[in-house]
């Protein structure tokens, strides 16, 4: 993890040199252990006391609850993570929701800054006709159900049997790749049964990816376009139409390794492709088939009974600058679910700064602003709801050592807590009837997991079969059982 490499704090002021700065971080994604990680491995002389806070009763944010399950690699990011709050000099409080459990007047008395690393979990709006109908989702809905978040329903219509995903960013692919694979190749990862069971029954032969520019414009990165061609079963469909190419994609394959290795990819899918073609191999290889359309904008989704039953794009064409315009062609397609994926938005938090159209709190370098542009002492922020929802994890991990900089460079102005003891805030939530979970609790809930993943019936794979991880608890109420049983076992013999 992170070095000692942070900038030494400012001189320190009197009141951190008899007792340690205390800070709370809000949020336990990345960002916001990242952000404790680094301030407890700053230079400084003096102590620091982090308390994390969290709305879920479990940490790691959209590493549980947005990373696909087949994606097995990057949630095991989280044992990094797990490293930092094993370590016991960080707190953490999962099941405590700001805005609900504690507010900013209440952290104030307790900290001396207070650090929103709250991310985001809801879909940026798509505003075309239609949008509005049944069997049009928005991704993060889906993503939130496959991932077994606790706080959306436990079932997902999966009625449809040609779907469209508009956006060609990764969430695009996740969500189509999770849409087309057969459920039993997913029963190796952490899928909760009643996402098995959806996923099972579902009708599905047609998923279509929709992108509004060329091969060369799409957001993806190459490694999870690649992943595409490794569902079994599933057959990827190009069309030679889309492949279209101005000098700005030209220039940009030429200077960007990244976009060269995703169009040879493409091409090399639709070389393959017109091969098959040609030997009269095309079409009934799979029972499903992924489509990847490029050129294609959003124009409105057409519905019968108030159901979703197509779409209509116009084509589009590049303008020599890789932008994108219309045609006047007009396209449907016969679908009756969409799913737009076009991007996460963060939310507004109870006496905040928000800023409506980035869905971000204001912040200079991840000092807090006010409505007039001014920083508020003792407010950070940091991740996603710092700098939009874009880029990968490791991404928040520069986002945090910023913040963390200006926090100690701050540590002069910060304002002090009145009442820093720390069984202040334990007794706060005691007293207001929080059902918090601690650190210990969560290794109890992840060790159930781990347990019913080793009870369940082994995954089938190619390779014969395996003995599954874990089973991902669902139900807040049964996650906040087992981890606050642990707890209360572990305060009894103490
Ligand atoms: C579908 C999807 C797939 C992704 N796949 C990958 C991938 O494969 N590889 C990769 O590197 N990156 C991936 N990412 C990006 C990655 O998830 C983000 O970069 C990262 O999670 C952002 O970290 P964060 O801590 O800012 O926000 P989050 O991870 O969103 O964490 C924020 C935390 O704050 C908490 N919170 C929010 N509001 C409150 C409140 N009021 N009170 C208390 N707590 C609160 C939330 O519960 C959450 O735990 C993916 C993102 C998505 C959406």
């Amino acid at each position: 993890m992170t070095e000692k490499t942070t900038p030494a704090a400012a001189a320190t002021p009197a009141a951190f040199s008899s007792r340690p700065l205390r800070v709370a971080i809000v949020g336990a994604g990345p960002a916001g252990v990242y952000a404790a990680d680094i301030l407890t491995k700053a230079e400084r002389d003096f102590e620091v006391a982090i308390d994390l806070f969290d709305r879920y009763p479990a940490p790691y944010g959209l590493i549980r609850y947005g990373v696909a399950p087949d994606h097995p690699r990057i949630k095991g990011i989280v044992k990094a993570l797990h490293k930092v709050l094993d370590r016991g000099d960080i707190r953490f409080f999962g099941n405590v929701d700001y805005g609900t459990d504690l507010d900013l007047e209440e952290l104030r008395v307790h900290y001396d800054a207070v650090i929103f690393a709250t991310g985001a979990i809801n879909d940026a709006d798509l505003n075309i006709p239609g949008i509005e109908l049944q069997g049009s989702h928005g991704a993060a809905d889906f993503v939130s159900w496959f991932d077994g978040h606790p706080d959306v329903p436990r079932t997902w219509p999966l009625e449809a049997t040609q779907v469209a995903v508009i956006g060609n960013g990764n969430v695009a692919l996740d969500v189509a790749r999770m849409l087309s694979k057969h459920a039993e190749d997913l029963l190796v990862t952490e899928i909760p049964e009643n996402v098995y069971r959806g996923l099972a029954e579902s009708p599905v032969t047609d998923v279509h990816v929709f992108g509004r520019r060329g091969p060369a414009q799409v957001k993806f990165t190459p490694l999870e376009l690649r992943e595409l061609s490794h569902s079994r079963d599933v057959d990827i469909v190009l069309y030679p139409e889309d492949f279209e190419f101005d000098a700005a994609s030209d220039a940009l394959i030429k200077s960007n390794n990244q976009v060269k290795t995703m169009v040879s990819t493409l091409t090399n899918w639709l070389i393959e492709q017109e091969e098959r073609e040609e030997r009269g191999e095309a079409g009934g290889r799979a029972s499903r088939r992924l489509h990847l359309h490029f050129l294609h904008s959003p124009v409105e989704i057409a519905g019968a009974d108030g159901k979703v039953d197509g779409i209509r794009f116009e084509r589009q064409e590049l303008d020599g600058t890789g932008q994108a315009r219309g045609t006047g062609e007009l396209v449907d397609y016969p679908v009756q679910a969409v799913y737009r994926a076009v991007g996460y938005f963060g939310s507004a938090l109870q006496d905040v700064e928000y800023d409506g159209r980035t869905g971000t709190i204001p912040n200079d370098g991840g000092k807090v602003l006010d409505g007039s542009g001014t920083q508020v002492p003792g407010l950070y922020a940091t991740g996603w709801i710092k700098r939009g929802p874009v880029g990968l994890i490791g991404h928040t991990k520069g986002d945090a050592a910023e913040t963390i900089a200006h926090l100690l460079a701050d540590l002069a102005g910060l304002p002090v807590a009145a009442n820093p003891a720390p069984d202040a805030v334990t007794g706060l939530l005691d007293s207001k009837g929080v059902e918090y979970t601690s650190w210990e609790g969560w290794l109890a809930l992840d060790a159930h997991e781990q347990a019913l993943g080793a009870a369940a019936a082994p995954a089938p794979t190619r390779e014969g079969p395996v003995p599954r991880e874990r089973v991902k608890v669902v139900e807040r109420a049964q996650m906040v059982a087992v981890s606050r049983t642990a707890d209360e076992a572990a305060r009894s013999r103490a």
